[in-house]
């Protein structure tokens, strides 16, 4: 099977969150099952290596504002398709922020651009090479099934994968005609939403089959609640929507190989892990101590429900734990946790910014990582976690929901504990699986052995990618 994977980021070139690690992990387990893919993203400053390495396999005149060719190149074990449009791409800094931290002015025209040049690889194919099926990931890709649709030539079917519903692609209904958008499309049935375009709802409109990144966000997205204006449409498509857990990339995140950390380890070696818990706190400024050493490595935003821990950091700081916290995001939430590692210096350590190679020393040196999220598709952080005996404490909704097993009496007892869920996600019981994790971690046998149970779970592609395959199948057959 051939298929064309259409993304706004791909791990290792470019990435602002998980969906750059989907999108860069995915093709090399589908390889092994005979399914090519080739990834077609925008070619942003940080590829111009990688461009220039490759060969035009498309060109376009004028793709909404100048001229633009399709580069193919293989790097990092990927076959990248980059479109190179410097009048869209060309820019420094964020890929989908200006330097005022406002989305750049023309987002519609720059991710309508990549889902154009998707749509026509997939009706023209390129020199001999046409996908079976197309991937469209998440509303960057969403108007690919939309240019497919104004075409009357044969082409591939298109499954539109949701990796978070918050982020729609909304744009004023009079940008129509510069999306290069038939007004014939601009219906309930199409790109039309409450008067506006939503990129995103004409990929779940048009697409024949849809995923998302976890089952229980499957099930989640249909109620008003989660599905944040789209929930109706996806209970009426219900039958085409499928829950796909995420995995992870398991070279990449290896405690047993990972450059990133001073000592590696491994489930029958655990020593590692205390030299990079030593860095850690060297990095963080941290004292040392008994406790357990939580982490936070997220985006701060409400989603990700990080100011329910400054509400917890007392009594966490209390029972002797300490906090080292990685992430960049709401600039109130940035400063809170800046004042925090004031305030209990030595206790709780903070660094802004985005940093790859922390992250991982982060999962090799802390104890615990905390993720009391809101809501969350799928999560990886959880994964790496496990991944790195770095237990995670998370509120039970999507994707944590079903990757951590909540260390109650009953799993603890029939051992099969890997974590800790809470629930209703707010900060008191927030607070409360704080507590237990400090009382687990004060017993260090039962630790020890959900540590090497965390490290054993299953976290890969293996099964996810059976799943994807099926669907890519079914999406042909439709
Ligand atoms: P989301 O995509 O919603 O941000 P995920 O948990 O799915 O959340 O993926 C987040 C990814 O981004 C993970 O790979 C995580 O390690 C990484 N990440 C988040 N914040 C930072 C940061 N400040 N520095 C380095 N990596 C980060």
């Amino acid at each position: 099977m051939k298929l064309l994977f259409v993304a706004s980021e791909c791990a290792p070139f470019v990435k602002t969150g998980g969906l750059a690690d989907v999108i860069g992990a995915v093709p090399k387990s589908l390889a092994s099952m005979n399914v090519s893919v080739r990834v077609l993203i925008p070619a942003y400053p940080a590829l111009a290596t990688v461009v220039a390495s490759g060969q035009t396999v498309m060109s376009f005149d004028d793709l909404f504002g100048g001229p633009a060719r399709i580069v193919a190149a293989q790097a990092e074990g990927l076959d990248m398709l980059l479109l190179d449009a410097p009048h869209l791409y060309d820019r420094a800094g964020n890929i989908y922020l200006g330097p005022d931290g406002q989305d750049w002015h023309d987002n519609d025209l720059r991710f309508a651009a990549l889902s154009y040049a998707g749509a026509q690889i997939g009706l023209d194919g390129l020199r001999g090479w046409k996908p079976d099926v197309i991937n469209a990931h998440d509303w960057q890709a969403g108007l690919v099934p939309a240019y497919i649709r104004q075409d009357d030539r044969p082409s591939p079917p298109v499954v539109m994968t949701i990796h978070n519903i918050a982020f729609q692609g909304i744009f004023e209904s009079t940008r129509l005609s510069a999306l290069r958008l038939n007004s014939n499309l601009f219906t309930k049935d199409g790109v039309e939403y409450f008067g506006k375009i939503s990129f995103l709802k004409a990929g779940l409109a048009l697409s024949h089959k849809i995923t998302t990144v976890s089952p229980s966000y499957a099930a989640e997205l249909l109620t008003p609640e989660f599905g944040m204006g789209l929930d109706g449409l996806l209970r009426e498509r219900h039958l085409d929507l499928h829950g796909i857990l995420n995995g992870i990339d398991l070279d990449v995140w290896n405690p047993q190989t990972d450059t990133s950390l001073v000592a590696t380890y491994s489930v029958s070696s655990l020593a590692g892990k205390k030299k990079n818990r030593a860095e850690l706190e060297a990095r963080f400024g941290l004292s040392k101590g008994d406790g357990p050493l939580f982490c936070v490595v997220s985006r701060l935003t409400s989603q990700k429900g990080l100011d329910m821990l400054l509400d917890c950091l007392p009594d966490l700081v209390d029972q002797g734990g300490k906090l080292a916290l990685l992430g960049s995001g709401d600039l109130h939430l940035e400063q809170a946790f800046v004042d925090a590692s004031n305030r209990y210096a030595g206790s709780v350590g903070t660094i802004i910014g985005y940093d790859e190679a922390l992250s991982h020393l982060i999962q090799g040196g802390s104890d615990a990582i905390l993720i009391p999220s809101r809501f969350e598709p799928c999560g990886l952080t959880q994964l790496y976690g496990l991944r790195y005996g770095t237990l995670p404490i998370v509120a039970r909704t999507g994707g944590l929901a079903d990757t951590v097993i909540d260390a109650n009496d009953a799993a603890l007892h029939s051992e099969c504990a890997t974590g800790i869920q809470f629930a209703p996600i707010n900060a008191i019981m927030f607070s409360h699986a704080i507590s237990r994790t400090c009382e687990l971690y004060a017993k260090p046998k039962i630790w020890t052995k959900m540590m090497r149970r965390a490290m054993r779970h299953p976290v890969g592609w293996d099964q996810s990618a059976v799943a994807y395959l099926d669907v890519y199948n079914s999406a042909q057959e439709r």
